[in-house]
């Protein structure tokens, strides 16, 4: 697979660089543990907002907890990453 890549974490100081550009704190999950529901693939927990993401859907695999004075949920962006364009100039950039 040509992207095996796209993830790639850095347990020594707990982040995970995708796409080769985007460093989040974070650490990639155990697909024996939790998986993403729509590709099946390797699911990142995302430090900075208490939650499961996929980097390739793009996607929070967890609503927001519904709490109005949430921390964590306030300050979501409705995707977790960048877009695969905004990623690839940061790359290139
Ligand atoms: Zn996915
Ligand atoms: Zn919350």
């Amino acid at each position: 697979m040509e992207d095996l890549e796209f993830i790639l974490e850095n347990p020594s100081d707990g982040t995970v660089i995708i796409a080769g550009c985007y460093r989040i704190n974070g650490q990639v999950m155990d697909t024996d543990i939790k998986k993403c529901a729509y590709c099946n693939s390797e699911v990142i927990y995302y430090d900075d907002y208490d939650a499961y993401i996929c980097a390739y859907c793009n996607k929070w695999l967890e609503k927001k907890c519904g709490d109005s004075n949430c921390r964590y949920c306030l300050n979501r962006p409705e995707k977790p990453l960048p877009n695969a364009n905004e990623l690839r100039r940061l790359k290139y950039n």
